[in-house]
């Protein structure tokens, strides 16, 4: 009914040698395509053109970890979505927590994004999450409503399977602290509900993946739930047997 997602988020890691050495591993590791599960990497902007030559003939996808809301001209130091389709990119991570609070992105510059994503024809993997003081706080549901508020706002008519949502609790990235599969469950059945202001379809169709601290060992766990479609994996992204573990879960 809808599709699983395993996508590594690469960060600023890499380098043409260390690139290669992963994908030649990933390649071997991820031989066939599986029906309903979509596997991909999303490199830093320099490498995505040659990871994209690299893994042509696998299934694995190539997507961004960022997008400009603009399409072109004066604007130093951005790249459009038509430049990440030309050379072969998918998917595009819009609102990655560390974006949100490294440099300055807002709920609704993260809307923009999205909203440049699919009427360019990339897949958007809009991340969402609380930080630990808001879960402490009792304040998990009204911060994730928001920050899909902000989206749903954008786009009032959502294509149903057009988005991927990240759920990503802030306080599982990259702690080895990952939510437990009933703690993630329960959030991502929140957020599958609150997915409904979209359409009845709509929400039924969107992968909403997990973030944080998703490893080999944990993966079957969190995937086993109803709601969990999948995982944004950062640093287990980075080497061949996790991503692959990862994968084969889903
Ligand atoms: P992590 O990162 O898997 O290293 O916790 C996840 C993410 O930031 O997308």
């Amino acid at each position: 009914m809808r599709k699983t997602y395993v996508i590594g988020n690469w960060k600023m890691n890499g380098s043409k040698a260390a690139n290669k050495a992963l994908l030649d591993g990933l390649k071997a590791a991820v031989p066939a395509a599986r029906a309903g599960v979509e596997i991909a990497v999303c490199p830093t902007f320099v490498y995505l053109d040659s990871v994209v030559a690299q893994v042509a003939g696998s299934p694995i996808g190539v997507g961004s970890q960022d997008v400009s809301e603009y399409d072109k001209g004066a604007y130093t130091g951005e790249v459009p979505v038509s430049q990440l389709k030309d050379i072969g990119a998918t998917y595009a991570i819009i609102g990655h927590s560390e974006r949100r609070s490294l440099f300055g992105e807002t709920d609704e510059w993260v809307a923009k994004k999205t909203v440049a994503a699919l009427a360019g024809g990339l897949v958007p993997v809009v991340c969402i999450g609380e930080l630990e003081a808001e879960r402490e706080g009792g304040l998990t549901e009204k911060v994730l409503a928001t920050q899909l508020d902000a989206v749903l706002a954008a786009i009032p008519a959502p294509v149903p399977g057009s988005i991927v949502i990240a759920y990503e609790p802030v306080w599982a990235i990259g702690t080895g602290k990952s939510a437990t599969p009933e703690m993630a469950q329960e959030t991502h059945a929140f957020i599958r509900n609150y997915l409904k202001k979209g359409g009845e379809e709509f929400a039924a169709k969107t992968a909403i993946l997990y973030g944080g601290s998703v490893k080999a060992n944990n993966a079957a766990g969190l995937f086993a739930k109803a709601d969990i479609d999948g995982g944004l994996v950062g640093g287990a992204s980075l080497i061949v047997e996790e991503f692959a573990g990862i994968y084969n879960a889903a």
